[in-house]
């Protein structure tokens, strides 16, 4: 399975994790640290290139 990154939006944790491909990763679980369910999906080029949507703000090595 693909693995896609996670980010925590109270805690700021990223975090990895793996998603069947037919869900492209959604939803992310809950934050592994805090347990805060808010949490979003970033994209790494660990999944061998999954890139399934746009989002091209983010870059990879800067916010
Ligand atoms: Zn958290």
């Amino acid at each position: 399975m693909p693995k896609y990154d996670a980010k925590c939006d109270k805690c700021g944790r990223i975090f990895e994790y793996t998603a069947p491909i037919v869900t492209a990763g959604d939803p992310p679980p809950p934050c592994d640290k805090c347990g805060n369910e808010e949490t979003k999906k970033v994209f790494n080029m660990n999944g061998g290139g999954f890139i399934l949507k746009g989002q091209g703000w983010f870059k990879k090595g800067g916010y």
